[in-house]
């Protein structure tokens, strides 16, 4: 199938439309036509080659929102017009103890990343969700419950899933005291999410600016890193903390806000740490771990949960021309608090 997309061709250069063609349809495959897809950071670390070389021409975009246009012959789950998502993988071996427990994205023989990695059968780099089109095996979509806004719902298929799944993983119920370092796109959906879980949550911010909108999604607290006296009124204040910020940081100025036996959840720098001070670790039994989006099973019931709960990113709706602009905000932090691209607006 012929689609257009809009591709990275090296690290430093803007993205540009990019003809390609999608795979045939295999037995069980679906073919989406893809109306919406979020800008997430992790597609500009991936595009400036953050985690490694990258096998350019590269259409980014792991947070994809569509509609069947046709399937295999053997797909049973969806029919053509079916309202489907799909998010940061679109494939794994099936048959591990970590497929089979529905945690694909800890595929003991690696899991294939919706962009950039080689397709499990054919070898091809596949290309992600800034395009008009994509073809994945029925086992990765999911279907979106027909109450959600397709227009708003994108960022749920990672920022949302990435930030779910440690809060379910850490047990979040009401009263559990969560921080969440780094008020964007991850950030902002960890706090709706905790809040719906009836966490207690408190923004951990290095911006002032961010505080009105913070309470407005129902963190309880701000806490401005510059602060130093509110830091150390809040020593031990969190049974848990999800760090989503994007760079090497130092960790040491967040572990003592761990109460003894809470854990710091690492979901956004991806490599090396500044240097790191045990003695918080080993004084309270505080425990640092990370984790990596989340599996199908988890993200069809996140996809769930916020239709319930009447969840929703705050999306920016952009045009994909605007995509380049969009990346330059991103990288100064200036996102309020998701780019979406309107697929629509792409011309073919
Ligand atoms: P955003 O850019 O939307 O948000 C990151 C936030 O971190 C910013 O809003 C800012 O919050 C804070 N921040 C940014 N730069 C710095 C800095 N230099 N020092 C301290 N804080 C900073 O990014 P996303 O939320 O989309 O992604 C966050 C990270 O999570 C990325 O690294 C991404 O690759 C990763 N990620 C990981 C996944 C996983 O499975 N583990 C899945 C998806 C993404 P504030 O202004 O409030 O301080
Ligand atoms: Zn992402």
């Amino acid at each position: 199938m012929e689609t257009i997309g809009y591709a990275a061709f090296s690290a430093s250069s803007d993205l540009k439309p990019y003809h390609f063609k999608r795979r045939v349809l295999r037995d069980n495959d679906v073919a989406i036509e893809i109306l919406y897809s979020g800008i997430c950071h992790s597609d500009l670390h991936t595009v400036k080659g953050d985690w490694g070389q990258q096998p350019y021409p590269l259409v980014p975009g792991h947070e994809i929102i569509g509609q069947v246009i046709s399937v295999g012959k053997n797909v049973q789950k969806y029919k053509v017009g079916d309202k489907v998502a799909v998010g940061c993988m679109v494939d794994s071996c099936q048959c591990c103890d970590q497929c089979k427990q529905g945690e694909e994205q800890y595929c003991r023989n690696g899991l294939t990343l919706t962009y950039g990695a080689p397709d499990r059968i054919t070898g091809e780099i596949t290309q992600g969700g800034y395009a008009k089109h994509i073809v994945v095996r029925e086992e990765f979509v999911l279907k979106v419950p027909s109450q959600l806004d397709l227009s708003r719902a994108a960022p749920i298929l990672c920022a949302g899933i990435t930030t779910f799944s440690p809060l379910k993983k850490w047990n979040v119920k009401k009263g559990t005291k969560v921080g969440v370092i780094g008020f964007g796109g991850l950030g902002h959906m960890a706090v709706k999410l905790a809040v719906a879980m009836e966490a207690e949550v408190t923004v951990i911010t290095r911006s002032n600016s961010k505080q009105d909108v913070a309470k407005k999604l129902g963190a309880k607290d701000v806490l401005v890193t510059a602060d130093m006296d509110a830091m150390e009124k809040s020593v031990a204040k969190f049974d848990l903390i999800i760090d989503t910020i994007p760079v090497k940081h130092d960790l040491n100025v967040y572990l003592p806000l761990l109460d003894i036996d809470g854990t710091l959840v690492i979901v956004g720098q991806l490599g090396a740490m500044d240097e790191l001070n045990t003695s918080p670790l080993i004084m309270g039994r505080r425990r640092i771990a990370g984790s990596l989006i989340g599996g199908i099973k988890e993200t069809q019931e996140v996809l769930d949960f916020c239709a319930k709960h009447n969840i929703y990113p705050e999306c920016k709706l952009i045009t994909p021309q605007e995509i380049n602009d969009s990346y330059h905000h991103l990288e100064k932090g200036d996102v309020a608090y998701r780019f979406v691209i309107d697929m629509s607006k792409m011309s073919i």
